[in-house]
């Protein structure tokens, strides 16, 4: 199918890709202007088109979910640091209501300049497929794919088809999944492109890399579609002011403004250049702070954590030599890699190129399992990313299995053998491959979520002993909305497990609201501080996300002018905002302040809520919850590790005696402050909603909805539901709600 190229203007193609592959139509519809101009982009204009879509009762199979690519106007300008990022939405097969991931890598901004600001696939293909985006023929197309199954298997495959076409490597950028994706509900896609700066294993120059879109199962839809890869074809626009920005200098300024504030910076603060985000693995360890997760979460910190942390990578196993931005003109380059050789699977013995691990990967197959190798670490990220898993949901499967080992709750009769115990490197890689490929009834069960496999681990329990272990397994199954978490210990910080409960419509993820490290810091001391937190944070980490942009430079680089502000959140890093609202200005046209600007974000958050909404109906309050292990000790043993802490905490909490409370009985104050803690997570929840005008059971008021402009933007039988779900704010007691639509 030929289109027409187009001009980019302020950032955008103002053009959108549907694919039906039910019907093979394709078409190229403009971009409404309102919908730009009110959505902005990237991971809203997706919630946008994935709502418009779906109905409430739409499932992640249907072919009706579409599998959304997004990027923002504000992405694929390499004269501003860390413009790579782009969205992938759809209904999540995981948790069952939208699902986000966002990834970096060349993608999203050679979607754009192939013409479009977003692409969406909806149907399901009868065989295995490519799509193909060629932004130099103006031309898009289906192709049957290769009999690949694994993602650097299809790399190979894609990039001897293209070159062979008459492409160079640099040229060609794609989405892929694997094996991985078909059986597991935590499918990832990889964000390949070709970095010609980096050396190759044969002394050339130049390597494949990748990024992922690992959360929420998006990979798993894209399977399911029966598409392997999504490719484009596309360069560089030339000449002068070649995205069409309003005011082309003032970009330029802004770039070289946060340029030099991460030249100057990084090398004297967290040297992501050398260290990437994994250098965070001590921070979190930190005897004080007690937040990186070892054994499912059950110990906060460990002497060990040194071996597997970003010192020790960039040391001994990252390659430093290239440019390890993940698109160019981002000179902060946490992207860090290496070589590694591999010890299992069918590629044993090979010498293969590992993106990462970022902090996620290291936190999750390292302290997690119990695992203090910086190498296995590595290969197990080589292994997921090849079949087109999740590394954060595969972890954290892996360490709840560990602790039902660990707890007798798992025996290997019900592992085919394996001894999934805490440390087994062997036996950790064995299980990753059997769960890729489907290959036992554990690894099966695995590979449909958290909440399916405690409930198989319950009942074959309860099959072999006549007890009932729910409760017991419900303490540490570490899911949200059934989303497996992401690796923070949110024991001492009550805004994180407001985050992971309440503000991450996802489930248990981090990039709406990480406040761990600022509250760890002491950024938010009381409680009205921490519930603000929960509203302003999202608004800038999701309105990067909506902008095409990377959060890193301005969560990771503290401006030393933020520092001197007198007044607000200064771990905002407000001198870099305002960086960050001269780039949007200079493309947009707008003379906005970054408070204004991310504001706006409020639209998206309250759609993506209003959609989790249309599923979990009155019940959405119920679903804002995290597990006790993610509150406190779950133990009287865990009480005890932390004995000082915790007794602190109930004098402070409480205003008890010290004396008192240090001769209590374990139990008794276990008790007591678990009790505590569940009633202050409550309370913030709750002013969280009101914050955001919602009712108390979570539920956006019809009057928040049309402030905001977004009522109008809901479809009819949406409003319909919201409108009867908070009826009881307006109709008369007792009365139900009542659908027009079944
Ligand atoms: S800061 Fe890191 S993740 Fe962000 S764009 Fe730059 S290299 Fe990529």
């Amino acid at each position: 199918m030929k289109y027409a190229p187009t001009k980019l203007n302020r950032g955008y193609a103002n053009r959108i890709l549907n694919i039906d592959l039910g019907t093979g139509a394709i078409e190229t519809p403009e971009l409404d202007a309102q919908v730009r101009d009110y959505f902005i982009g990237g991971r809203s204009l997706g919630l946008y088109l994935l709502h418009q879509a779906t109905t409430p009762t739409t499932k992640a199979q249907d072919p009706q979910n579409p599998l959304i690519i997004a990027n923002g106007p504000l992405g694929g300008i390499p004269q501003f640091p860390g413009t790579a990022k782009a969205m992938a939405i759809s209904l999540s097969p995981i948790t069952g209501v939208p699902g986000v991931s966002n990834f970096g890598g060349y993608f999203g901004a050679f979607l754009k300049y192939a013409g479009f600001d977003a692409l969406k696939i909806t149907g399901k293909a009868n065989q295995a497929m490519l799509i193909v985006i060629n932004g130099f023929t103006s031309e898009v197309h289906l192709e049957p794919a290769p009999a690949d199954d694994e993602a650097f298997h299809l790399q190979t495959d894609l990039e001897a088809r293209y070159t062979k076409a008459g492409y160079q490597r640099r040229n060609i950028a794609f989405m892929s999944t694997g094996v991985g994706a078909a059986n597991t509900s935590y499918g990832c896609i990889n964000s390949h492109y070709f970095d010609v700066t980096k050396p190759a294993r044969d002394g050339g120059r130049g390597v494949w890399r990748s990024k992922q879109a690992g959360r929420t199962g998006i990979g798993s839809v894209m399977h399911d579609k029966n598409i392997l890869a999504i490719v484009v074809l596309a360069e560089y626009p030339h000449g002068e002011n070649p995205y069409g920005a309003a005011d082309w200098q003032k970009v330029l300024n802004a770039g070289a403004s946060l340029h030099k504030i991460v030249k100057e910076v990084d090398p004297q603060q967290l040297k992501m250049h050398r260290k990437g985000s994994v250098g965070l693995i001590t921070f979190m360890s930190k005897h004080e702070y007690q937040s990186l997760p070892v054994k499912n979460f059950q110990g906060g910190t460990d002497p060990r954590a040194a071996q597997i942390c970003g010192k020790h990578y960039a040391e001994h196993l990252f390659e430093h030599r290239g440019m390890d931005g993940c698109f160019p003109g981002c000179n902060l380059q946490c992207n860090k890699g290496g070589w590694v050789t591999l010890t299992s699977g069918t590629h044993a013995g090979l010498k293969a190129w590992v993106d990462g691990p970022e902090y996620e990967t290291a936190a999750g197959f390292g302290s997690n399992l119990g695992i203090w190798s910086a190498e296995f670490i590595m290969e197990a990220n080589w292994h997921c990313d090849n079949y087109g898993i999740d590394t954060i949901s595969t972890a954290t499967i892996m360490a709840f299995i560990m602790e039902c080992f660990q707890r007798g709750y798992l025996t290997s009769a019900d592992t085919d053998g394996l001894e999934l115990v805490w440390g087994n490197q062997k036996v950790a890689l064995s299980f990753m491959h059997r769960l890729a490929h489907g290959e036992s009834e554990c690894a099966r069960m695995a590979g449909k979520g958290m909440i399916e496999l405690n409930e198989w681990v319950a009942k074959r329990y309860q099959e072999r002993t006549g007890i009932d272990p729910r409760a017991d397994l419900a303490l540490f199954a570490m899911q949200t909305k059934g989303l497996p978490f992401s690796f923070y210990r949110t024991h001492r910080s009550l805004s994180m497990q407001g985050s992971y409960a309440a503000a991450s419509d996802i489930g248990a993820h981090h990039a709406a609201a990480w406040l761990i490290k600022a509250d760890l810091l002491g950024a938010f001391p009381t409680f009205e501080e921490k519930a603000r937190a929960l509203m302003t944070y999202p608004r800038v980490r999701l309105g990067n996300d909506n902008l095409g942009v990377c959060k890193l430079p301005w969560v990771d680089v503290f401006n030393p002018e933020s520092a001197k502000r007198v007044t607000g959140d200064i771990h905002i890093n407000p001198a870099s905002q305002e960086i960050y609202a001269d780039f949007y200005n200079g493309v947009l046209g707008t003379e906005l302040g970054w408070e204004e600007i991310f504001e706006r974000t409020d639209r998206d958050i309250n759609l993506q809520r209003v959609m989790n909404v249309m599923r979990y109906g009155a019940k959405t309050i119920d679903h804002d919850w995290i597990p006790e292990r993610a509150i406190g000790p779950t133990e009287d043993a865990l009480y005890e590790t932390e004995q000082e802490f915790n007794d602190s905490e109930l004098v402070r909490m409480l205003g008890l005696d010290a004396a008192a409370v240090a001769a209590t009985p374990t139990t008794e104050k276990r008790t007591q402050l678990m009790d505590q803690r569940r009633k202050e997570l409550r309370k913030l929840i709750q002013v969280y909603y009101e914050e955001r005008g919602w009712n108390d059971k979570g539920i956006p008021k019809v009057e928040t909805l049309k402030r905001l402009g977004l009522w109008e933007y809901l479809t009819p039988e949406t409003r319909e539901r919201l409108a009867a779900l908070t009826c009881a704010e307006r109709c008369p007691a007792g009365s139900e709600p009542v659908y027009a639509y079944a």
